[in-house]
């Protein structure tokens, strides 16, 4: 159920049903290039492009360098031909996103020329006729050295454009014939020779050419009555909208800005949420027709920025939120030829511009299939300032991770730590491995004797680490926030802080071992561990291990291990030779693994995620 305000839906059915019927026309050699430019007419560069390709398109056709990157950074690797004079300025992308240039102008081949150091495909577009773009038929008599003089361009095609294929058969003959002429004439010949477009697919002989250029009529919209009769063709796009309000007018009131509309007789009409600013033209004021439980009803009054009024006395049983169409299929009365045809408008504009703020659905097979964004413009990160950049990712994750409050850890913890505010110096633990073992304690009967042994690798910040024990977490914390910390240890709060109850066994980099040396500090010891090598691995990745011996209540009754840094690959095991008999291993991990595998046998438990990242503030309870 759509729940939008407006939204056009996208028939992919029926651009397909229409991309048939005009290749019916196409002798054997000729191939379709799908023309995508502004979106593809508004229906949606890359579903179309998508479904043109999967239909028989040999290339794309699209207005502009930043249209072609939109469709490659959304993975289309078919051709793109840029159809418009590119700019000089605009060459670094176009050769960054393999487009191909349309070359209209000398200067401009030899700044293409200067700029590419490989070979890049182009296409000429010479004017035939249709006084736009291309070189003039003036200027053509050095087409005939251009692949001598612009060693690095290669042309792959030659293109012309009609200036009236839908409706002038006589001047496009005579362009066909300057065109041919002008090819006939020259020495080389390029892979793709076109002119067509759609409409010349249907009014034209196209034997001569081996690519057509297929837009308007692909999308369902007949050019005038003579291309309606050879050709049968569905619309594509319906814009549609719902009631929004019903009310009353009796004769003589007014409806709407400057009062253009006057009753005439008591009239019921609706509100429709939508106005200029959504694409349905200001100029359909008291002419527009819209489609409502299939009744053509008549717009009144002008059409506004966001409101558009219509007279629905004749229809029965309507309400507030029922479906009204503006533009579509179902009647010949809002076709969008029919439409454009109130106000003398063109169809191709009304369909660019409509639908600014509605969603477009596309459906395929009956089923919707995909979605565009409001803005109909896929997100493209170089569109947005860093600070912006940062929200998205933050909001994205949140998305992503259904939870505010992981996500804003790992936005903050992981990605905004290690990504941008240090600048890319990335530090991280590889091969994380923890062994604790417990064993009973000849000294404390209500303890169990601890070692523990830790190895990872990671890259060695200073030319010594230090290893941190307190007995309350409070006085622990700030040595999570020291980056020369790489192991801390809650000691009970019975025992005094000193060698006896925590010790250090050994600390390796690689193969040096470590002198210790400890700090009491603030209820809290410091071991420093360093050697005179150390300062020789700073910046390499080096092997860590550090083993401690110390003790743990059993009345605790579990045993917490955190993984406070970005961590790559997990192992964490609880050895207890057996003294316990019902040890549960609760991993709290975040990251893409979140059910590291458990296993376990008489003497032990472990928890590892192989090779996988683990994000800060992930961890194990054992439950003793
Ligand atoms: C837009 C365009 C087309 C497509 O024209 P339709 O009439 O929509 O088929 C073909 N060739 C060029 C150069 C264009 O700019």
């Amino acid at each position: 159920m759509i729940e939008d305000r407006s939204w056009t839906e996208i028939d992919l059915d029926n651009f397909e049903y229409n991309l048939k019927q005009l290749t019916q026309f196409l002798p054997d050699n000729v191939s379709f290039m799908q023309i995508v430019k502004a979106d593809a007419y508004g229906h949606g560069a890359f579903e179309i492009a998508s479904h043109a390709i999967k239909n028989g398109a040999k290339y794309l056709g699209v207005a502009n360098v930043e249209e072609g990157g939109l469709l490659r950074y959304q993975g289309i690797t078919t051709p793109i031909l840029v159809l418009s004079p590119s700019l000089v300025s605009e060459i670094p992308k176009l050769l960054e996103h393999k487009l191909t240039p349309t070359v209209s102008s000398y200067q401009f081949a030899e700044a293409l020329n200067d700029a590419t150091t490989d070979e890049i495909n182009i296409h000429l577009n010479i004017d035939t006729g249709m006084g736009r773009s291309g070189f003039s038929m003036t200027d053509i008599s050095n087409l005939e050295t251009f692949p001598k003089t612009y060693d690095k361009l290669k042309i792959e095609g030659i293109f012309s454009h009609y200036a009236s294929s839908e409706n002038d058969t006589e001047f496009s003959w005579q362009q066909t014939e300057i065109f041919k002429r002008f090819l006939n004439k020259l020495s080389y010949k390029p892979k793709y020779i076109h002119i067509a477009n759609s409409a010349a697919v249907i009014t034209a002989k196209n034997d001569f050419c081996n690519l057509v250029r297929i837009g308007l009529l692909s999308y369902g919209i007949y050019c005038n009555e003579k291309i309606k009769k050879l050709v049968n063709l569905k619309p594509v796009m319906t814009f549609k909208t719902k009631i929004g309000q019903i009310k009353f007018a009796q004769a003589g009131d007014s409806i709407g800005y400057n009062r253009t509309f006057i009753a005439s007789k008591d009239t019921k009409f609706a509100i429709l949420p939508v106005g200029y600013a959504d694409g349905y033209d200001y100029l359909l004021s008291n002419c527009g027709k819209v489609l409502v439980k299939d009744k053509i009803c008549n717009i009144i009054g002008k059409v506004s920025m966001d409101m558009t009024a219509i007279d629905i006395s004749e229809i029965e049983n309507i309400a507030v939120g029922d479906e009204a169409i503006l533009i579509g299929a179902d009647r010949n009365e809002i076709r969008a030829e029919n439409i454009v045809a109130n106000y003398s408008g063109s169809a191709y504009e009304l369909l660019c511009q409509i639908g600014r703020r509605a969603k477009r659905y596309y459906r395929n097979h009956g089923k919707i299939i995909a979605s565009s964004p409001l803005l109909r413009r896929d997100f493209v990160s170089t569109d947005f300032s860093d600070s912006k950049l940062n929200s998205i990712i933050e909001a994205a994750m949140q998305e992503r991770l259904q939870s505010k409050q992981v996500a804003n850890i790992i936005y903050s913890e992981v990605l905004k730590k290690y990504f941008i505010e240090h600048d890319n110096d990335i530090h991280y633990r590889k091969n994380f491995n923890h062994t604790i073992y417990l064993e009973e304690s000849e000294k404390f009967s209500e303890y169990y004797q601890v070692r523990t042994e830790l190895s990872f690798n990671k890259k060695l910040r200073n030319d010594y680490i230090t290893v941190a024990c307190a007995t309350t977490e409070n006085k622990l914390e700030k040595y999570f926030m020291r980056n020369d910390v790489e192991y801390r240890w809650l000691l009970d709060e019975n025992f005094a802080l000193n060698e006896e109850y925590f010790r250090v066994c050994k600390v390796k980099i690689n193969n040096l071992e470590l002198e210790h040396k400890l700090l009491n500090n603030d209820n809290c010891i410091e071991i420093r561990c360093s050697h005179p090598d150390l300062k020789n691995l700073i910046g390499e990745e080096v092997d860590f291990s550090i083993s401690t011996k110390t003790y743990y209540p059993k009345k605790a009754k579990q045993l917490s291990v955190y993984l406070i840094e970005l961590t790559k690959g997990v192992e964490i095991k609880l050895v207890h030779h057996g003294i316990l008999q019902n040890v549960e291993a609760v991993p709290i991990f975040s990251g893409r693994c979140k059910f590291p595998k458990i296993s376990s046998n008489k003497d032990s438990i472990s928890i590892s995620s192989e090779k996988e990242w683990v994000f800060p503030t992930s961890g194990v309870v054992f439950v003793l």
